[in-house]
């Protein structure tokens, strides 16, 4: 570019003293002296010919950089666009994250979880036993007193108190017909009318009521109370948990 723009400078100087020489030429010319006005004439045309050169020279540094401004719009509109197509792609995956995170929160205030972790399966639904004046109610989880207990689904306490039997218990309303209960705890962490998440830590553990060892007794239940229970284990393979 450097070259051009110093060929468009000199040009102009150029055409100057190319007009100047014909002017000269033409009064060498009137002088009568022949071979000074061939000479001249020479000049002229050497002249001319580089003016004429030059203004080709000009026209197509013209030309060229007419045709640099052209690129370098094009591609200042190319950079615009790239940056605009960023910047919608650049939404569309914030867009796309939002809805995935929205999917995501849904899913798990749908879902169900096991109500305590690090377990062994211990007595199951409608299992016979000594200690449980008919058949067994739920299932229990067997763990050390002190496991954190959590809420098995999204819902409102309704019960956080002594259980007779159950010893310490809780129980929560999910809607639809549908709650769980926990029983034997060492240590209530929520009240009655409180609202929990899935997986919300409730409660300890503990061997509280009528137990004979350390575990965590967990029912289903259509409704609040002794006797609808369901089995928990059937229904959380139904609700994607494998206890
Ligand atoms: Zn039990």
């Amino acid at each position: 570019m450097r070259k051009n723009s110093t060929m468009k400078n000199r040009t102009p100087k150029s055409l100057l003293r190319g007009r100047a020489a014909v002017v000269t030429g033409g009064v060498v010319a009137a002088l009568a002296l022949g071979s000074t006005a061939a000479f001249a004439a020479g000049g002229t045309q050497h002249e001319g010919f580089l003016a004429a050169g030059s203004t080709s020279t000009v026209a197509q540094a013209v030309h060229q950089q007419a045709a640099g401004q052209k690129a370098a719009a094009a591609k200042a509109e190319a950079a615009a666009h790239k940056a605009a197509d960023m910047a919608k792609a650049k939404a569309a995956a914030q867009k796309k994250a939002a809805a995935k995170a929205a999917a995501a929160n849904e899913k798990r205030a749908a879902s169900w979880v096991t109500p305590t972790t690090g377990y062994v399966l211990g007595a199951h639904f409608n299992q016979a036993g000594s200690h449980w004046m008919h058949k067994h109610s739920g299932q229990d989880f067997v763990v050390p007193s002190g496991t954190t207990v959590r809420a098995a689904h999204a819902g409102t306490v309704v019960e956080a108190d002594w259980g007779g039997a159950y010893g310490n218990n809780i129980v929560i309303k999910h809607g639809g017909h549908l709650y769980t209960q926990y029983g034997h705890l060492s240590k209530f962490l929520v009240h009655v009318g409180e609202h929990v998440n899935t997986g919300e830590t409730i409660a300890k553990s503990g061997s509280t009521g009528n137990s004979t060892g350390p575990h965590l007794h967990f029912e289903v239940r259509t409704t609040p109370y002794y006797g609808s229970g369901v089995e928990p284990v059937h229904f959380l393979k139904e609700h994607g948990v494998n206890p």
